[in-house]
């Protein structure tokens, strides 16, 4: 009898046979499959791989906040859940996750699956850099944490092992609020040419902590630090934020490709920058914590 030439489509209902399917041969996870369905047509995923299934897990669905601030996302909760969530505020992660494709897009993309995609124009990354997320990976084994700045080696590589989950994203209650904003030529439907999150937290009306973040501009989304460095202390006045929206440009490699040249990202960018943290800033007014 001759080999199957695609692999086996399973859909367990528990995190436990999810992570022992897992485990026993190559397998693909599928979430919403906006990414993945494309990549196997393409031949970029192989084929005999086994496909399992993750949406009848409940577990890795939903959106929480503990009474300490603590915010975890299950990996598999839909990015349309995620930018319409009444939870907490809009903010840097939300607004990633309302500007993915249109509607139908977002109800069946996840964030897990953005995330684990690893473009390094997606969206809801810039965000999970800039609110200092860990990313929980699981498996038969265990459990272990990784912060979203450490977990991209490149574009479409991360540091998850074949046999690891992603479940859940947790970030850490905050001080003040953050926002993105990306740059496209077209208002809809389009790949980010660039991206900027800023994360301010403030206290007595001065910058305690910030974090800066930045998509497709370098082979991973990227921190900024010398942006973010430069806003501390300061009370976020015009002068700081112009000043540290330019010193994104220590950090940003971008490159010369079909959505843009490396010279209009670099111009774009600092623009980006001083918006994304005015707006960061206007929601810390106003009280938003995110
Ligand atoms: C028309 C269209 C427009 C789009 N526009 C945008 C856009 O504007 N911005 C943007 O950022 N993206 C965009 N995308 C890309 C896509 O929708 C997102 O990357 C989406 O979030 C992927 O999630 P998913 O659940 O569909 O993942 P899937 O396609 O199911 O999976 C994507 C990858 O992640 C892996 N994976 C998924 N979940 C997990 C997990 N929990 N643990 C481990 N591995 C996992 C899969 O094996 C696969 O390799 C667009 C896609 C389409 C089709």
């Amino acid at each position: 009898m001759s080999e199957p030439d695609v692999g086996a489509y399973r859909r367990p209902d528990n995190l436990s046979e999810l992570l022992t399917l897992l485990d026993r041969r190559p397998t693909s996870v599928l979430a919403g499959g906006t990414d993945l369905v494309v990549m196997r047509a393409d031949g970029m995923v192989d084929r005999t791989q086994d496909i399992v299934d993750i949406k009848d897990v409940s577990d890795l669905r939903g959106i929480s906040l503990d009474a300490d601030g603590t915010l975890t996302i299950g990996a598999a909760t839909s990015l349309q859940e995620l930018a319409k969530t009444p939870v907490i505020p809009p903010n840097a992660i939300t607004d990633g996750a309302s500007l993915v494709g249109g509607w139908q897009t977002r109800a069946r993309g996840t964030i897990g699956g953005n995330i684990c995609r690893a473009s390094p124009a997606a969206d809801t990354l810039p965000g999970v850099l800039a609110a200092d997320a860990q990313l929980e990976l699981a498996s038969t084994t265990g459990t272990r944490l990784v912060p979203g700045h450490a977990f991209f080696t490149g574009p479409g590589r991360t540091v998850r092992k074949p046999n690891e989950l992603l479940t859940r994203i947790i970030v850490p209650a905050s001080l003040g609020a953050s926002a993105y904003l990306r740059f496209t030529y077209r208002l809809a439907m389009d790949l980010a040419v660039v991206g900027v999150a800023a994360h301010l937290d403030i206290k007595n009306g001065r910058c305690v902590a910030a974090r800066v973040a930045l998509s497709a501009a370098a082979a991973t989304p990227v921190l900024a630090p010398d942006a973010a460095d430069a806003l501390v202390g300061t009370e976020l006045d015009e002068p700081s934020i112009e000043a540290a929206a330019q010193l994104v440009l220590n950090t940003a490699t971008p490159i010369d490709d079909g959505r843009g040249s490396r010279a209009h990202r670099r111009t774009v960018l600092p623009v980006l920058a001083k918006r994304a943290i005015g707006i960061a800033l206007e929601r810390a007014r106003e009280g938003h914590r995110r």
